[in-house]
Formats: structure tokens, C-alpha cells, sequence
């Protein structure tokens, strides 16, 4: 029988329980008749009222009528109250049902019905017997009178309506908990962090160090532009903007910013590493961005004192070179002078010989001071061109032959095939060669320096073995470190300043090459394998062509050194020129009003007219012979600006003899 059709039968004053529902029908069923509160049409009509409006609604309520506070409850109520009080509770003393929490409820309860009005109670702990067992739960609930005229106070009884919130309150709970957990780790964090929220980025967390990096202004609650308007114009506003739009992490490093520290209005310079990361909701919308960095002005100003002290370094060694060129050059002179002049006495000749020696020595030290500082300063550039490796071999063994016969060592040469180009720059391949040959020579007492040249696929490979002292297995890797060499604390028999490994490694390198050192132990010999990419294309144009003449050539020095010109002079004119030394721009304009000359070589640095003045001058007076600019000034734009001024060739002192004899009888 359907409860529609039961409902009709009614008598019309329990009209008001009429409908369905399962609680509509255990009330209509119980028998009333047998309990105090007689049959429900005897029920007064205020119980009457709100039973029928409690049976129609969809939110949970219960009621507690009378003094022995008989309970109704409505079907949204049931789940409520569990398999153990559900459906005996029904017409059940509250005291009763409840007896297990009345030390809670009770007094509530006792309060509505003495008239006192009614209560409201949120997110209360009531717990709640679920399944056979106790459970915490939460409910969120008013307790409200039931006006009766005819009972005790007024009250007829207490009409409940609830929620239980146990699922919510948890969850709060729950991050709460995460986020006091967050909050004391980034109250301890070595940086600064804060969170921004909302599109005006207002501060609703701060970190101890960010409160520290802001000079401890209150900015809880504020936005960010009213609570340090100081970074309003410096691009952070504008960033944070973007990260929030875009929902991309922003990283920043080093990043300067002004700050007021202190509670004075002076703005302080800072710099930060800072992430600025976006937060999202649940829904995966962009809720804020959380501010985590470091200031790092510490660091930054060290960095900085570092580098301009590296710097101050660079240019210091630079200079220093520079300066030690100049008397080089009359030193050399000197030198070959000796040798060159001194035929009959061998003694003499021996000695210039040493001295040249030396001098080779001492001029590739100041070389190898002056490129590193130059390659550190990123002032070299390479001039390439199709090299011949063999050919770059032949000229490094050249040149330090003349030291490896000197100490009795043997060079012996096995080039693995014909011809090996790599595209690179001549000058600074044979340079590495010189350095790595010059160290085999240094390094060894005996045996034979072994220079194998070989190709392999696209790859040409040079090794440099000697027979020496060889190196630690430790040491291998940071040989190549400027300034590390294996053991400085020696009585430093060898010389050297641990610039020449780093500079063939950056050299290689800057060609695409490799560099690598091995050796099996102290005494045991070394051994250098340089790897670069070969070339097939072979350009000619970057190697030397000059064919030598006989001819004996009219020659002005034009130098403000006088030790260095008259040396030079010497020299020269040993070799049969007519040479002629002048030692200012004056003098040589002068020489030129009587006289002329096959070839000029003359100094840049020269007070007045410099070299580059007076080489214009001579050019635009028609001077039609060979000018040559022998210069301590050997980079790149020296020597366009020697072009320019209209010089043949450039030459850096100090100038190796035969090489500007070559220049000279061209
Ligand atoms: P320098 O020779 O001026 O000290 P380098 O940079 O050319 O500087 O070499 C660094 C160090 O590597 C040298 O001091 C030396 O200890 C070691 N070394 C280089 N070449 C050899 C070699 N052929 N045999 C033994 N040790 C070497």
C-alpha cells in the first residue's frame, strides 16, 4: 500500500503527518496511544506545526518535545544518527538516547526549555556513534524554542536544526596544520620570503629575513606599492604583474635593487636572487605569487672588488710586458752583434750566443704575460687560415733547436702523412708548438723529443713526447691552470711562471682542439697529444713567401730609444746596409729635406709627431720606399692603424734579426 493512498485514510486531525516519507510513516505507525503523549490529534498544535514543517524539509532536524523530552526526527536526520540510534530513537527520552554525550547537550537543551531562548553552537565537537563506533564528529547547530502557552516557561520543546561539518573542520584543520607547518620551516629559512595576494600583490606572509631586508615596516595586509613604494618604479611591480598574468615562473639573479633598510628615508643599494612563483587554487587559478630569494649584495660587492682587482691584474701585466719589450730589443741587438762581429773570437761569439738565448727566453715569458692578459681580457682573435701543421712544426722546431743541441737532446720527427691542414691561425699554432717544445726541452736532461704528426678520419693529431722528469698522475688535469706548476717550492731550477700550458690549452681550444697531458710517473717522460679539426681547403696566403736579394739597402732608424736605435744600427750596418739612426720625428723630417731612403724603421711611440703621424707625413711627401714599424703595440688595431698610416709591415720589438733582414731585402 502506497503511503499516498494511506495518507487519504487519515482522520483529518493527523492530517498534519500526512505525505510520504519513512519517517512520516514510523510516526503515523508508532503507537502513541500506549506513551504520555497520547494520540498525535491530541498533540498541541505547536508540536503539530512544526513536525509537519520539519517532515517537509530537506535539511536534517530533530525534536525534543515535553518534559521527558521525546524525540522526532526527519528523514534528512536519519544518516545522522547511525545504525544504533536509528529508528529506536524515535519517541525516545532524550536522555535516553543520548545518555552518552548529555553532559554536552544537556545543559543546551535544559537552557532553551527554562525559556532562556535559543542557542547556536558552529562547528561544535559532538561525537557521534557511528557503525557500532565512536567517531569525533562536528556539527554546526541552533537549538530553538518551541513555543507552547500551556508548558512549563513557555517552551514546549526544542526544535534542532543542523549540519554536520566534520568533513570541513577536518580539512581546515588539516591546513592549518600544513600551513603552520610551512610557516615555522620559512620562519627559519636563511631567505627571505613572503607571499602576495591577488592582483595587487598584497603581503599576507612575511619571513623574519624579509621583514629584516625591508627595515622592519608593517606590511601585513598592505599591497605591495603602498607598503614599499620605493620599488614602484624599479620594474618588480611590472614583473609580478607579468608572473601572475602568465602563471610563468620568474628567476632573478644578481638583481639590483634599492631598498629602504632602515627607518630613515635614504634608499639603500641592494642585490637579490629572487624566484618569484605563482600560486594556484584548487581549480588551478592563479591565487598569488610566493617571493623567495637571497640578498646577495655581499657576495655581489666582493665579486666586484675581485674583478676590478683582476682587472687592475690584467692591466698591470699588460703594462709591465709592454714596458719590458722596450730594452729587450737594444739587449738582443746587442746580442747578435756580438755574434755576428766577433767571428775571430769564438769566445765572444759564445757569449752573444748565451745572451741571444736568454734573451729568446725572457721574450717569450713577456710574450706569454702579455697574451694571457690579453686572453683574458678577450682581446685576442684568431687570423685564420689554411695551415699546414707540418709547416707550423718545422717552424716552432726551429726555433727551439738551437736550446735542445745546446743540452744535448735530439729532436726526431715522424709526420704520419703528407700534408695536414686545420683551419687556424699560424702565429698562435706555432706559438703552442714553441711553448709545448720549449717545456719538452726544459723538462729533460737526455733522450730524444719525439713530434709525431698524424690524421685520423676529420681529426689531426700532434704529440710532443720527451724523456724528462714527467709529471705526477695527480697533476695532469691542473697543469693546464694558469699559474700551477708541479712544484714551485724547488729552488726553481727551470724558470717559467705556469703561464704557457694555459695559454696553448685556450689557444687549442679557441681552434676547437683539445689538449691533453700524460705521463707515467716522475722520471718517466711526458708526452702532449693536441687533437684539432682538419681542413681539407689549403690556402697558401697566410705563409711566408720572401725571397731573399743581395742588395744593400740605404736605411733610417727613426727611434727615441737611442740604446735600442744604435744597436740596431750596429747591427745593420755589419750586414753591409748604410744605415743612419735619428732620434725624433723632427730629425727625421730633417734627414729627409737632404736625403732619402730604401727603407724606414721606425718606433710608434715617438714624442711630437708619433709614428703613425710622421709615416703619413713622409707618404704624403711622396717617400715611395719601404717603411717598417718596429712597436711594442701588437694588437690588432695597432696594426690596421699601421696599414693605414701607410706601413709596409709591423714588427713587434724585440724584432727576431733575421726575420727583419728578411723584410729588409725584400
Ligand atoms: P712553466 O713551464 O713556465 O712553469 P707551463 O704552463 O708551461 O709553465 O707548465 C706548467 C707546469 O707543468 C710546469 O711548471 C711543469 O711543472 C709542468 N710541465 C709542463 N711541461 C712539462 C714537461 N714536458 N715535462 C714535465 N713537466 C712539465
Amino acid at each position: 500500500m502506497s503511503n499516498l493512498v494511506e495518507s487519504k485514510v487519515l482522520p483529518e486531525d493527523r492530517t498534519f503527518l500526512s505525505g510520504t516519507g519513512e519517517m512520516r510513516q514510523r510516526i503515523r505507525d508508532y503507537p502513541w496511544c500506549q506513551t504520555e503523549l497520547g494520540p498525535p490529534e491530541a498533540w498541541p498544535q505547536s508540536l503539530k506545526t512544526v513536525l509537519r514543517i520539519a517532515l517537509s524539509s530537506g535539511y536534517p532536524m530533530f525534536i525534543w518535545w515535553g518534559e521527558q523530552l521525546v524525540q522526532f526526527y526527519n528523514d534528512a536526520y536519519r544518516e545522522y544518527l547511525g545504525e544504533a540510534r536509528h529508528p529506536v530513537a524515535l519517541a525516545m527520552p532524550g536522555k535516553q538516547c543520548w545518555a552518552d554525550v548529555w553532559e554536552m547537550i544537556g545543559p543546551q537543551i535544559e537552557y532553551v526549555m527554562s525559556g532562556l531562548g535559543p542557542t547556536w553552537d558552529e562547528n561544535r565537537w559532538v561525537p557521534t556513534t557511528r557503525h557500532g563506533v565512536e567517531e569525533d564528529a562536528y556539527w554546526t547547530y541552533s537549538y530553538t524554542p518551541i513555543d507552547e502557552p500551556n508548558a512549563p516557561n513557555g517552551v514546549g520543546g526544542v526544535l534542532v536544526v543542523c549540519s554536520e561539518t566534520t568533513k570541513m573542520v577536518l580539512a581546515e584543520r588539516q591546513s592549518f596544520v600544513e600551513k603552520q607547518r610551512w610557516q615555522s620551516l620559512f620562519d627559519q629559512s636563511a631567505g627571505f620570503m613572503c607571499i602576495l595576494k591577488g592582483k595587487d600583490h598584497t603581503f599576507e606572509y612575511v619571513n623574519p629575513k624579509y621583514q629584516q631586508l625591508i627595515g622592519n615596516r608593517k606590511l601585513l595586509g598592505k599591497p605591495l606599492a603602498e607598503a614599499l613604494p620605493e620599488v614602484v618604479n624599479q620594474g618588480f611591480i611590472a614583473l609580478l604583474d607579468e608572473v601572475f598574468k602568465s602563471g610563468k615562473t620568474h628567476h632573478g639573479e644578481a638583481t639590483p635593487v634599492k631598498l629602504q633598510t632602515d627607518s630613515g628615508n635614504k634608499l639603500e643599494q641592494r642585490y637579490v636572487d629572487f624566484v618569484y612563483q605563482p600560486l594556484f587554487d584548487d581549480n588551478n587559478a592563479i591565487t598569488g605569487v610566493l617571493v623567495d630569494g637571497y640578498d646577495v649584495t655581499e657576495r655581489v660587492l666582493v665579486t666586484e672588488k675581485i674583478q676590478q682587482a683582476d682587472k687592475r691584474k690584467d692591466e698591470f701585466l699588460a703594462m709591465l710586458a709592454h714596458e719590458l719589450r722596450n730594452p729587450l730589443a737594444p739587449i738582443r741587438n746587442a746580442a747578435e752583434w756580438l755574434i755576428r762581429s766577433q767571428q775571430q773570437n769564438p769566445e765572444l761569439a759564445e757569449t752573444g750566443a748565451m745572451l741571444a738565448r736568454q734573451i729568446t727566453h725572457l721574450t717569450h715569458l713577456v710574450d706569454d704575460l702579455l697574451d694571457i692578459s690579453r686572453i683574458t681580457r678577450g682581446k685576442i682573435t684568431l687570423q685564420r687560415n689554411a695551415v699546414s701543421l707540418s709547416d707550423a712544426l718545422d717552424q716552432a722546431i726551429d726555433t727551439v733547436l738551437p736550446d735542445a743541441t745546446h743540452k744535448g737532446l735530439k729532436v726526431a720527427l715522424v709526420y704520419n702523412a703528407e700534408s695536414i691542414h686545420v683551419q687556424g691561425d699560424l702565429t698562435r699554432l706555432v706559438q703552442c708548438f714553441i711553448n709545448l717544445l720549449n717545456n719538452a726541452v726544459k723538462y729533460s736532461e737526455r733522450g730524444v723529443i719525439s713530434v709525431e704528426l698524424s690524421a685520423e678520419d676529420q681529426r689531426a693529431m700532434v704529440s710532443i713526447r720527451d724523456q724528462g722528469i714527467g709529471i705526477p698522475t695527480t697533476m695532469l688535469d691542473s697543469i693546464f691552470e694558469l699559474f700551477v706548476q708541479v712544484d714551485n717550492s724547488l729552488d726553481r731550477a727551470h724558470g717559467g711562471l705556469g703561464i704557457g700550458l694555459s695559454l696553448v690549452k685556450i689557444i687549442i681550444e679557441m681552434h676547437g682542439g683539445t689538449i691533453k697531458a700524460d705521463s707515467k710517473g716522475a722520471g718517466l717522460g711526458s708526452e702532449f697529444t693536441i687533437t684539432l679539426p682538419r681542413t681539407e681547403a689549403v690556402n697558401k696566403s697566410g705563409l711566408p713567401t720572401a725571397a731573399l736579394t743581395s742588395e744593400y739597402k740605404s736605411i733610417l732608424i727613426v727611434d727615441d730609444n737611442m740604446d735600442g736605435a744604435n744597436s740596431l744600427q750596429q747591427l745593420l750596418t755589419l750586414e753591409g746596409h748604410k744605415v743612419k739612426a735619428v732620434f725624433s720625428s723632427k730629425d727625421a723630417l730633417l734627414h729627409f729635406a737632404e736625403h732619402t731612403a730604401d727603407v724606414v724603421l721606425m718606433d710608434i711611440g715617438l714624442p711630437e709627431l708619433n709614428g703613425y703621424e710622421l709615416a703619413k707625413l713622409l707618404r704624403a711627401q711622396g717617400f715611395k720606399g719601404r717603411l717598417i714599424a718596429i712597436t711594442g703595440y701588437g694588437q690588432m688595431d695597432d696594426i690596421k692603424n699601421a696599414e693605414l698610416a701607410g706601413f709596409d709591415h709591423h714588427m713587434i720589438k724585440p724584432v727576431v734579426f733575421s726575420t727583419l733582414l728578411d723584410l729588409i731585402n725584400k
